[in-house]
């Protein structure tokens, strides 16, 4: 499956750098995306020099500016920036979003964005959600009529995710911390995706046999990146890797919604549905 998750992310790469050379050449410069850090937040870092990395391989420039809350409502009125995504501390990650401008949200998480996607039109709409649509069309794992466990409910993964499941027609129960018992849900499910932060958590005995198992986690442990997923889980249902399963296509999701950004406000319409 490494393999095939790679090839797509290859296509997916090109298709943006076609598509935003487009975008480069009706505006007449570079899309500035901006990277803005309010208060110190060390874990962001990395992040933060990645995105600029695969940015700026795709044409687009990225800008890192740090600063105060009234940052974001400057950026949100200066023309010269097309996009924004705000680095804060966890428990300011509600305060801040809510500033961002939603035609400059592309981590589509400010309230109008979240809004869309409940209503089912289109925006943009979290990275890791996309991510984990982008790679079930990959497996061609088909969802209409079948009973699908997401387990997390955070804003950025858990919640858009049932929207997008539920658009699909897939039955979709979300299960999480205070889920008793845990294994009642996921053994039931054709389809679970996992999206908690707690390594190898679910395990082989909690899942149905034939399964697809979809594992966002990505947890640091003795220096090794582990999912959330034991991986002999794999030896009874199909289950993506990690690494290079569900993060290889999510900051390319991100780039998705800054073109989708980009070309609304270039052409007032968008061809391009996020799900
Ligand atoms: P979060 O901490 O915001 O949310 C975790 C969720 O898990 C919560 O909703 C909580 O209710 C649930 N949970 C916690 N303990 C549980 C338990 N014992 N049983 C059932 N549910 C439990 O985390 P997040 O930001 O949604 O990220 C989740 C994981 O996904 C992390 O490992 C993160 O690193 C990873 N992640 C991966 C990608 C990617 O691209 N692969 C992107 C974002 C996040």
């Amino acid at each position: 499956m490494k393999s095939q998750i790679k090839a797509r992310k290859k296509k997916i790469k090109e298709g943006l750098k076609e598509e935003f050379s487009r975008i480069r050449e009706k505006l007449g410069s570079p899309p500035v995306l901006l990277s803005y850090m309010v208060g110190e937040d060390p874990s962001s870092e990395v992040y933060r020099q990645s995105i600029r990395k695969k940015g700026e391989a795709l044409g687009i420039k990225v800008v890192f500016r740090e600063g105060s809350e009234e940052g974001i409502l400057e950026a949100n009125q200066d023309p010269s920036v097309h996009g924004i995504i705000v680095h804060c501390p966890r428990e300011d990650f509600l305060r801040y979003s809510s500033l961002i401008s939603p035609q400059k949200d592309v981590e589509g998480i400010a309230p109008t964005n979240l809004g869309k996607l409940m209503r089912g039109e289109r925006g943009p709409v979290p990275a890791t959600a996309l991510s984990v649509m982008e790679l079930l069309r990959l497996l061609n794992f088909p969802l209409e009529g079948r009973e699908a466990v997401i387990v997390g409910r955070s804003l950025i993964v858990g919640k858009p995710l049932f929207f997008l499941l539920l658009r699909e027609n897939a039955t979709v129960t979300v299960a999480h911390s205070r889920t008793k018992p845990l294994q009642k849900f996921t053994s039931k499910a054709d389809l679970l995706v996992v999206a908690v932060g707690k390594a190898h958590l679910i395990k082989p005995s909690m899942v149905k046999e034939g399964a697809l198992v979809v594992d966002v986690g990505i947890n640091v442990v003795d220096g090794k990146i582990l999912g959330d997923v034991d991986p002999r889980v794999g030896e009874k249902a199909t289950l993506t890797p990690v690494p290079g399963g569900v993060g290889a296509f999510t900051p390319y999701m991100l780039f998705r919604n800054f073109a989708l950004i980009l070309r609304e406000k270039i052409e007032g319409k968008t061809p391009y549905s996020p799900d």
